[in-house]
C-alpha cells in the first residue's frame, strides 16, 4: 500500500469514529464545527504485521496509539522507531495474549497491556515494570460471552481480579477491553454496566477511564454504547497475509 493511500484510509477511519461519537452523543453535526478534538474515542491502530514504516508515516500524521499482538515483532518495530524524532510521542499497546514467560519482555516495552486475565500474569507485569517507567497501563480483558475458547476473565471473577489489581503499584488499571462473540451489542452494552458498575464500588481507581471495544466492521455501535478506544487494523493497514 502506497503511502498516499494509507493516510487516506486512515482520515476515513478518524472521520467514521468522529461521526459514530457525535451521533451517539447527539453533538452539532455540522460538520464544519466537528474536528477530531470533538471526540472523546481513541483510536488505536492495530499494526500487526505490518511494517516499521507504515507506523512512521501514520505517526507523523499524529497518530498515537498503536496495537501489537506479536511480541518478538513489535519490540523489532519499537526498537526500529525509537531513535525517529516522529515516533517519540508513540503510545504502545499489547493486545496480544499473555503467556506467562514473556510477561518481562511486555513490561519493559509497552505502555499499555489490554489483555490481562488473571492475576498471576498481573503480579508478573508488576514485579518486572522497571522503576525508572512509568506504571503500566492495564484493561481486563474480559470474556463477556462467557464463551470456552475465548480468553479473558469471566465476568463473576472479575471483582476478585480488580482487587488484586489495585494494590499493585507498578501497574494502574484503567478498565475493561472486550472481543465480543460477533457483532453483539448487547456484549457493549453489559460491559458497559460493568464498567459503570466498577466505577462506583471503587472510587479510589481513579484511572478508571478506559472502554476498549469495537473493532473494524461494529466500532460505531460499540462507540453508541460507551467505547472509549477502537482497535482497528485492516481499515487502516489493508488485509493481513
Ligand atoms: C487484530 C486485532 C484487532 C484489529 O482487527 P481488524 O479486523 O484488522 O480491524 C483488534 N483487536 C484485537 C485484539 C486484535 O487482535
Amino acid at each position: 500500500m502506497n503511502e498516499h493511500r494509507l493516510i487516506a484510509n486512515w482520515q476515513q477511519v478518524n472521520e467514521q469514529v468522529t461521526q459514530a461519537y457525535v451521533q451517539a452523543n447527539d453533538l452539532i453535526t455540522d460538520q464544519k464545527r466537528v474536528t477530531r478534538s470533538a471526540s472523546d474515542v481513541i483510536l488505536l491502530a492495530v499494526s500487526k504485521t505490518k511494517p516499521a514504516d507504515m507506523i512512521a508515516i501514520l505517526a507523523r500524521q499524529g497518530q498515537r496509539d498503536f496495537g501489537e499482538n506479536y511480541l518478538q515483532e513489535a519490540i523489532e518495530k519499537i526498537k526500529t522507531l525509537q531513535g525517529q524524532p516522529e515516533a517519540a510521542s508513540i503510545v504502545w499497546h499489547y493486545i496480544g495474549h499473555v503467556q506467562r514467560n514473556k510477561t518481562r519482555d511486555i513490561a519493559e516495552n509497552f505502555d499499555w497491556v489490554q489483555t490481562l486475565e488473571r492475576d498471576i500474569i498481573a503480579k508478573r507485569l508488576n514485579d518486572q515494570r522497571p522503576t525508572d517507567m512509568p506504571p503500566l497501563n492495564v484493561l481486563i480483558q474480559l470474556n463477556i460471552d462467557d464463551e470456552e475458547s475465548k480468553s479473558g476473565c469471566r465476568p463473576e471473577d472479575l471483582p476478585d481480579l480488580i482487587a488484586t489489581i489495585k494494590d499493585y503499584e507498578r501497574l494502574q488499571l484503567r478498565g475493561l477491553m472486550i472481543i465480543p462473540a460477533k457483532s453483539n451489542t448487547d456484549a457493549f452494552k453489559r460491559t458497559k454496566m460493568l464498567f459503570e458498575k466498577t466505577k462506583q464500588e471503587h472510587p479510589d481507581l481513579e484511572a478508571w477511564d478506559t472502554l476498549s471495544m469495537g473493532m473494524s466492521n461494529d466500532m460505531a455501535a460499540a462507540i453508541a454504547n460507551g467505547s472509549t478506544m477502537v482497535r482497528v487494523g485492516t481499515a487502516i493497514f489493508g488485509a493481513r497475509d
